[in-house]
């Protein structure tokens, strides 16, 4: 299996394994590093000093700025939730843009329930956000915004140092959501005048579970803590820190900062090679930007077939729809649809994210398998009649559309007695309703058209374990078998 899937998550890089190994059972690994009366405390507070250092130099800032946190979604709420709290005295209007990670959408929608109003910036067709949009939402009474760095669906880098300089200039406070971008492309977020930075330790080879925000100087009073319970982390995060955790996101950032020119180089090497592989399958298009990129990352568009379909196809591959928060909705992409893309496309779309580990041949390999899955996927959605099976007409039911992601064509023959003679289905569909559907191809031939004994939509959910959520498009394919077997 081929390990794709890097923007969702990224594996290990082996000195971090073997650094964080060697902390759990050394003094620092036993201490509390807030106990600093004895050694074994003082090693823990020491090492967590070395990795709050390495962090700061990846990002450009003053160490004493960052703080430890679960991650980067948590570092997202005490960024937007501790500064509205911090700053509501003073006013309660904040800027954002519609395809920030869930992590920040759903923080700002509870913000917005508690009497906040949020100002959203829609990305241009290529996903950049122009900053005449970010001027022309500001208001008397803003007190920050908030804009991600690199999207974690299409990869598309936003001009942050502008977005910050604008901010700084008038007095607001200016959050960025870089988990996609840390350790992966140049951020100075200290010269640029980032006021909060989220960070993700898994998102660059660090281990899960660790993260950070970087807090300004100039922003820190005016944050108010999630959770008390201890004076750690400058009392904006209390609790025990996990020494072993952060030792190996310090490890991460080390290695990120010495590789990152090798890595970028490694990256598009193999997005270019991937991509001229698929050259020559048709009706592709790519979301990704051609400047404006996070390196590895592909968000690749396939006409005709539905991405979940795609998916299923290519168990060889582990890569994603989307975002991975999203992957079991079936709803198309927010994040595509906000650019303009229409949702028939965004629901045919893949997010394949290289990362250090993988080789030239992997990449070739992957878009090998795709080119050759493409066709036959398609072909169940092919145009026109089925064959001809004997003299007998076939009937035609049709419902759904590709907008709602099913589309069910029913094709059944009933011969002279009223029984089904042959049936066919021409669908685009996901792999859950293609279930059901090579399952009614099978039992049907032979049935009474008068009295088909199939179930009901509901039957088949059960039957297949398919969510409630696609019961709409179960009715779908029921509609389109009624109406096939309904005409005389
Ligand atoms: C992964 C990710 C997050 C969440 O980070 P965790 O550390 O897993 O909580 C937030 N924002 C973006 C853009 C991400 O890619």
């Amino acid at each position: 299996m081929i390990y794709l899937d890097h923007a969702a998550s990224t594996p290990l890089d082996p000195e971090v394994i073997t650094a964080m190994q060697a902390c759990w059972a050394s003094p620092a690994g036993i201490g509390n590093p807030s106990a600093v009366t004895h050694a074994y405390g003082r090693a823990a507070a020491e090492a967590i000093e070395e990795a709050r250092v390495e962090l700061a130099a990846l990002i450009g800032v003053d160490p004493q700025g960052i703080i430890f946190t679960s991650g980067a979604t948590e570092a997202n709420n005490l960024a937007l939730q501790g500064l509205a709290r911090g700053r509501a005295d003073f006013g309660r209007h904040g800027i954002s843009s519609r395809t920030e990670h869930k992590a920040v959408l759903e923080v700002l929608q509870s913000l917005s329930k508690q009497g906040h109003t949020i100002s959203w910036i829609e990305p241009q067709r290529d996903g950049r956000i122009s900053s005449m949009d970010l001027v022309s939402r500001l208001r008397a009474d803003t007190q920050w915004v908030s804009i991600m760095h690199a999207n974690n669906e299409t990869g598309v880098v936003q001009d942050i140092a502008q977005f910050a300089t604008l901010c700084r200039e008038r007095d607001i406070f200016f959050h960025c959501d870089a988990a996609q971008s840390v350790g992966k492309i140049p951020i100075e977020a200290g010269k640029w005048g980032v006021d909060l930075l989220s960070i993700s330790a898994h998102k660059f080879y660090g281990p899960k579970g660790i993260g950070a925000l970087y807090v300004s100087e100039r922003v820190r009073p005016w944050l108010v803590p999630l959770m008390r319970g201890g004076s750690q982390e400058r009392g904006l995060r209390p609790g025990t820190l996990p020494t072993a955790q952060i030792v190996g996101l310090g490890v991460a950032a080390r290695r990120a900062r010495s590789l990152r020119e090798t890595d970028t180089a490694h990256l598009k090497t193999l997005v270019k090679e991937f991509k001229q592989a698929l050259a020559a399958l048709a009706g592709l298009q790519f979301n990704d930007h051609p400047l404006y990129a996070l390196p590895g990352l592909v968000s690749l568009t396939v006409e005709g077939v539905q991405g979940e379909s795609l998916l299923a196809a290519l168990p060889q591959l582990a890569l994603s729809t989307g975002a991975a928060c999203d992957s079991t909705s079936g709803e198309p992409s927010y994040v595509l649809r906000a650019q303009g893309i229409a949702p028939e496309w965004a629901q045919s779309t893949l997010r394949v994210s290289f990362g250090r580990g993988n080789t030239r041949e992997e990449a070739l390999e992957a878009a090998r398998a795709i080119s050759e899955v493409v066709p036959r996927l398609r072909k169940r959605d092919q145009p026109g009649e089925p064959p001809a099976r004997g003299s007998i007409p076939w009937q035609v039911g049709e419902a759904g559309s590709i907008r709602e992601g099913c589309r069910v064509r029913c094709y059944v023959q009933r011969d002279v007695a009223g029984k089904v003679h042959a049936i066919e289905f021409r669908a685009f569909v996901c792999p859950d309703v293609q279930r059901v559907l090579d399952e009614l191809a099978e039992v049907l031939p032979g049935q009474w058209v008068e009295s088909l004994k199939v179930g009901t939509p509901a039957d088949w959910a059960e039957r297949h374990h398919i969510s409630a959520e696609k019961l709409g498009r179960l009715l779908r394919v029921e509609d389109a078998l009624r109406q096939a077997c309904k005409q005389a």
